[in-house]
């Protein structure tokens, strides 16, 4: 298996070890659970199961980010606490997840690793990687040389990112503009924790360093994550690894964002498709390939409203051939299903594949047996061989 390699700038191969690490940012909850989350969640979980039918033990690690900037303009517009925000939206997820077969071996949440967040601050300062204002700390990036060298972004275009996704690069007294927050104090209404640096709550970056850290050990095999956190999240959660002796990543696999009406999917922009919405309506395997199918995570890709509508008729099919006594011979089926796949994960490409062999089987091509059993082994991979309804973990 071969997946683009954001710092790296190519595709990288998948070395499949017996135990393996996969490390996916996951959501902030609140607007969670829109299809285009899940398309994301689903494309790692394809590789967790592909890495596993390969022989591989795959610890997936996919964190919940409950202390964060967006939390509490969000729970101040719904008239509710922030923690009630935060549990209900955590609730929905779960609930949503598990329905999907997204299953993942830890999900840690942010506010429960605070004192790891500490300690790791507390790394940095004695490195002389931070410096303090207002009961602010910040990393120093100047001290860091390999900065920027994930995203491959130059200064201006950094410094631009930062101000449209949470940074401050214009906060005056920084001694530079790209230095981003370790911890900060909490405004009032958000959550709050004592620290030697003054009460407060840690930046968005810090988290994730400390999740890998102690979920994955020092080595993270694929980090995963949209490519809207390229940059500033991950360059800044990169470079604390490297200034708190953190996890150690081997490939950064990015996924684009996926499209609704034109438009990349999210709350803000107003454009997005829940999935209870969905799951309230179909079997969650329906909505599962819906979301797969629309997606491939290097070229992007549409969410169209007819699209459960064909996955619903597209799995009734592959149901069916999967279930037939004969077929065509599957060798030419599971070079290519495989080579697509394997190949940063074309989903489309392989479910066109899926769609090929299917079709043959439903025709009467063929009469040997191996045929529907390929079918059911590109189901499983696909994580689409869960019974109708919800199935538990
Ligand atoms: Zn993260």
């Amino acid at each position: 298996m071969k997946l683009y390699c954001t710092q790296r700038g190519r595709d990288v191969e998948v070395i499949v070890n017996d135990e393996m690490t996969l490390y996916v940012c996951g959501v902030t909850p609140y607007d969670s659970a829109h299809t285009g989350h899940l398309a994301m969640a689903a494309v790692y979980d394809v590789i967790a199961r592909r890495l596993r039918a390969r022989g591989a033990r795959v610890r997936v690690v996919r964190n919940i980010t409950d202390v964060d900037d967006p939390l509490l303009p969000r729970a101040e517009q719904l008239n509710i606490p922030y923690w009630d925000l935060v549990e209900a939206e955590i609730a929905q997820w779960m609930a949503d997840t598990r329905r999907l077969g997204l299953a993942c071996d830890v999900e840690p949440r942010a506010s429960e690793h605070i004192d790891g967040m500490i300690t790791a601050i507390e790394e940095m300062a004695a490195a002389g990687l931070t410096y303090e204002m207002d009961g602010t700390v910040y990393f120093r990036v100047s001290r860091d040389r390999a900065y920027g060298g994930l995203s491959h972004y130059d200064e201006a275009q950094m410094v631009a990112a930062a101000r449209e996704r949470g940074g401050d690069p214009d906060r005056s007294g920084k001694e530079a503009p790209l230095d981003f927050v370790l911890w900060q104090p909490s405004r009032p209404g958000e959550p709050e924790y004592a620290s030697p640096f003054g009460r407060g709550r840690p930046g968005w970056h810090i988290g994730c360093s400390v999740m890998s850290r102690r979920h994955c050990g020092p080595r993270v095999d694929i980090h995963g994550g949209g490519a809207d956190l390229v940059f500033p999240h991950h360059e800044c959660e990169a470079a604390q690894d490297r200034g708190m002796d953190g996890s150690r990543v081997g490939i950064w696999f990015h996924s684009a964002l996926l499209d609704y009406r034109g438009e990349k999917m999210s709350k803000s922009r107003g454009n997005i498709v829940l999935a209870r919405d969905l799951l309230d309506k179909h079997d969650p395997m329906v909505v599962r390939l819906a979301a797969l199918g629309s997606y491939s995570p290097r070229r992007g890709g549409e969410w169209r409203d007819g699209h459960v509508d064909e996955a619903a008729e597209r799995l009734d099919r592959w149901r069916r051939a999967a279930r037939a006594e004969s077929g065509p011979a599957p060798e030419r089926f599971e070079e290519a299903f495989f080579a697509r796949l394997d190949d940063n994960v074309e989903l489309p490409d392989a479910i066109g594949v899926a769609d090929e062999l299917a079709g043959d089987i439903l025709a009467g091509r063929g009469s040997d047996a191996r045929g529907p059993v390929a079918l059911r082994s590109f189901l499983k991979v696909l994580g689409l061989d869960g019974a109708t309804e919800d199935r538990g973990r």
